[in-house]
């Protein structure tokens, strides 16, 4: 295992300052930006007064960061994605500058509670899940490992939406988090780009008569303008830009239309630049395939690349060296159209010709893929396409000429290889691959784990990986220590600290000092009261919220993300209804109290998703209101999954749900969050689960199911999951309640048509894997029933989950992709 070196800190510790200071600061800051007295401030102006404090401390290391860079013409990373999950800022920001007791002191001197207040912040939910959570932990850990590094994405008015349950369903309301002003973001007129979509392309001359020179112009202009928030990194060691995009129109109102009394038409273009930054597309793993997504896609694109080589001329003059200072990396295939305009601007704006151009700009690009699902690869229909952005269209016709060239003189490739490599789909209708063009486009192609690295050689990507052998490589996925420990488990962080002292505190690999504690009753102890005060917390959360009354002392069992077939909620709901009949026809037995936590939110279009829910629901409510069970075994669904919910919810579990279908999860990055945080994971050797438990160790986990070789071989030898289903009682007991109304009287036909996919398709393996996950969870339950052998589990987990932090992610892609090596 490699071990990465210690982060010490590259500058001494920003001074702390003492609570009267920071009181002071905080009084001044409610009087004399807010306008409030201190008798009559509401909660909410304490908090954004405490926010402004210390943005004010932030933005001296903030100017100092970008003059340090700006001086000493060091390379930087460009973090271009649709999505920063980036939660709340204010204790992220407080505990990376070890302001936290000093704040909450001043606070309290103000007879103002610190975490009162914190609740009160609004949750920045810029992205769906995984995607943009990693994208947001990336930043905070290139701000550690102090890489100079700017995060471009779009300032969403109304982000991911509210999820409230209703009757057990999911309703969808829009999310507000900008409305009570946003104390972070700073707003940059004078960074404003202008933004063309449509028209035409004219083809002229260059000015010394050599080349055929080509003209965008487009019909429509929108402005983008930015807005910056300062990411703080650990010890305040550097602090990185997100630099988001608004969308606004260049003529707010067209008076000439306006005065003709087309009132409504004098606002259209207004309209349009304001739905570019109007909501994210709720849809995870699945492109929405909607023209207004392909212009947001565009739109922060072009808004960063203008950035950027702004910039970067200021400095150099010229943009041949782009690739030596610019590292522009691309979170999924979202922003790849960013490949066509750069060619775009070294072509067309800076005349340099498409050999040199291309040679830049796959030097300067690099692109993860975090999915091999085939329907979620993003396509673009030519048409659409073209009459969006024509002369990007001409480009990517350009670049698949050369690339085709480069296939068929390489004399691998057969006509049916060669149409898998082409950046056009050729099959019914013709379409752009997006996915295609990331890759031909950038010098490296990363997977998220191993194993979606080894199939995206052998899947998605076969043809192009034998045509560039060299380009992928693997980044399995990381999560930032400071916000999946320190802060959100300041128990365990102190029990840890109490033990082997705070050096995991800036090397986080020295948790495996943890290990032999493992084996120290008295500590076992004391790491149980930590978990137990944790589950304590959230079964009061859940009192209040849903009126359920849990026993902190049951196994809490937890399955948070999105709800998803492949993630495979339904089996682990089935695995409830089945355990139900078990608990009710052997009462004598001795079972395990268990609390079977369920979160997520569905797309809203994703009919069978949005069921899972309703039914992960239904059966609550019966299984949680029969005496029979007497309390054994409870169900609760909580609403509005988020990353604030999350950061209560981890520290809480005893048991973690990562069971999604062998091969389809990318890497999965809650499976790290718990494990880090003490809980066992219950998994499917699918995503980075593989590496997860290569670092556990085989003992400390539970692993059941196919494997993604065994599902695919399944799947083409003809898997019949009706005979399996009718050979195994257990599953079909549960599956006939399900499907004849036993959890929903009030409409028996509501789970038929799930139910009876199940018994003719099921494509997710439910059925084939039931089996080994049941038995798989009485060998949980007897684990659980061994107390010290659980927490000696748990404590290895723990101790040996450091490689998994995004620091080490994030060194392996400056060291291996950026260039830029730490
Ligand atoms: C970590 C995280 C995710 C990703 O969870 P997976 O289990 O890896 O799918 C999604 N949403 C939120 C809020 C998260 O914090």
């Amino acid at each position: 295992m490699s071990s990465a070196t210690p982060s010490e800190p590259l500058k001494p510790p920003l001074e702390i300052p003492d609570p009267a200071t920071l009181a002071a600061e905080i009084v001044k800051a409610l009087k004399y930006r807010d306008g409030k007295d201190a008798a009559v401030a509401t909660k909410d102006d304490w908090l954004t007064a405490s926010i402004q404090v210390v943005r004010d401390r932030i933005i001296d290391g903030w100017i100092a960061s970008t003059k340090q860079d700006d001086d000493s013409g060091a390379k930087r990373v460009y973090y271009l994605s649709l999505e920063f999950l980036i939660g709340r800022l204010m204790r992220d920001a407080f505990s990376n500058l070890g302001f936290m007791e000093a704040m909450r002191a001043a606070l309290g001197s103000l007879g103002v509670e610190l975490d009162e207040i914190a609740t009160l912040e609004p949750d920045a939910a810029l992205g769906n899940g995984g995607l943009g959570r990693l994208a947001a932990c990336f930043m905070e850990s290139m701000a550690t490992v102090d890489l100079p590094a700017h995060g471009y994405g779009i300032r969403y008015v109304n982000g991911m939406f509210r999820q409230e349950i209703s009757d057990g369903w999911q309703v969808e309301l829009p999310e507000t988090w900008l409305d009570h002003g946003n104390p972070w973001e700073f707003e940059r007129r004078e960074r404003s780009s202008e933004i063309g979509f449509g028209g035409s392309v004219d083809a002229i001359v260059s000015a010394d008569g050599q080349r055929e020179q080509h003209v965008w112009k487009p019909q429509e202009r929108v402005l983008a303008v930015a807005y910056d928030t300062p990411v703080v990194g650990w010890r305040g060691s550097r602090v990185n830009t997100l630099r988001l995009w608004s969308g606004m129109p260049i003529d707010p109102i067209l008076l000439e239309a306006f005065n003709a009394g087309d009132h409504i038409g004098a606002l259209r273009e207004s309209n349009r630049a304001d739905a570019l930054s109007r909501v994210l597309y709720p849809a995870d793993s699945s492109p929405a395939g909607q023209e207004l997504r392909l212009r947001q896609e565009y739109f922060f694109s072009a808004a960063s690349l203008q950035d950027i080589v702004r910039r970067h001329i200021s400095r150099y003059g010229e943009l041949r060296s782009l690739p030596d200072k610019a590292a522009i990396h691309l979170n999924d295939t979202h922003p790849a159209v960013a490949v066509a305009e750069l060619m775009r601007l070294l072509m067309d704006v800076h005349g340099i010709d498409f050999d040199a151009a291309w040679d830049i700009t796959k030097r300067t690009f690099a692109y993860t893929n975090h999915t091999l699902l085939p329907e979620a690869l993003e396509s673009w229909p030519v048409p659409l396409f073209e009459r969006l952005l024509p002369r990007h269209m001409q480009i990517v016709y350009a670049i698949n000429a050369q690339v085709l060239l480069e296939a068929r003189m390489s004399g691998q490739f057969d006509d049916c290889q060669i149409s898998r490599i082409s950046l056009i789909e050729e099959n019914s209708e013709r379409r752009v691959r997006m996915g295609n063009l990331a890759f031909v486009g950038s010098h490296s192609v990363n997977g998220v784990s191993a194993l979606h690295t080894q199939l995206m050689k052998e899947t998605v990507f076969a043809d192009l990986h034998r045509l560039y052998p060299t380009r992928v490589n693997n980044k399995t996925n990381g999560i930032t220590p400071r916000r999946w420990l320190l802060q959100c488990n300041p128990g365990l962080t102190a029990l840890a600290r109490e033990a082997i002292g705070d050096r995991f505190f800036d090397d986080i690999d020295a948790l495996r000092e943890l290990d032999r504690l493992a084996e120290d009753a008295a500590f076992r102890e004391k790491f149980a009261a930590v978990k137990r005060a944790n589950k304590e917390r959230l079964a009061a959360l859940v009192a209040t919220r849903l009126g359920v009354r849990l026993d902190p002392s049951a196994l809490f069992d937890i399955q948070i993300k999105r709800i998803h077939e492949y993630k495979r909620q339904l089996l682990n709901i089935i695995e409830a209804v089945a355990l139900y009949d078990q608990i009710r026809s052997h009462p004598e037995r001795d079972w395990t109290a268990r609390v079977k936590f369920f979160g997520g939110k569905a797309a809203p279009g994703y009919h069978n998703a949005k069921l899972i829910i309703k039914l992960a629901n239904d059966v609550a409510k019966v299984i949680n209101r029969d005496p029979s069970v007497r309390g054994l075994l409870k169900v609760v669904f909580v609403p509005n999954y988020n990353v604030s919910l999350a950061e209560m919810m981890i520290p809480a579990a005893d048991l973690s749900e990562q069971i999604s279908t062998a091969g389809m999860e990318a890497s999965g990055t809650g499976n790290m969050k718990f494990a880090l945080n003490g809980a066992l994971t219950i998994g499917t050797l699918d995503g980075a689960n593989v590496e997860i438990s290569e670092h556990v160790g085989d003992d400390n986990i539970f692993i059941f199911g196919l494997t993604a070789d065994e599902v695919t071989q399944r799947r083409s030898s003809g898997y019949n999951p009706r005979a399996l289903i009718e050979n195994t009682p257990e599953l079909a007991q549960a599956l006939a309640a399900i499907s004849s109304g036993v959890f929903s009287p009030d409409d028996p036909a509501r789970y038929r048509d799930l139910v009876s996919d199940l018994y003719d398709r099921d494509w997710f393996m439910v059925a084939a894997d039931f089996d080994a996950y049941a038995a798989t969870q009485r060998s949980v339950d007897a684990v659980w029933n061994d107390s010290p052998d659980w927490y000696a589990k748990a404590i290895r987990n723990v101790a040996r989950m450091g490689w998994f932090s995004s620091d080490r992610t994030i060194r392996e892609y400056a060291n291996d992709i950026w260039n830029v090596p730490l």
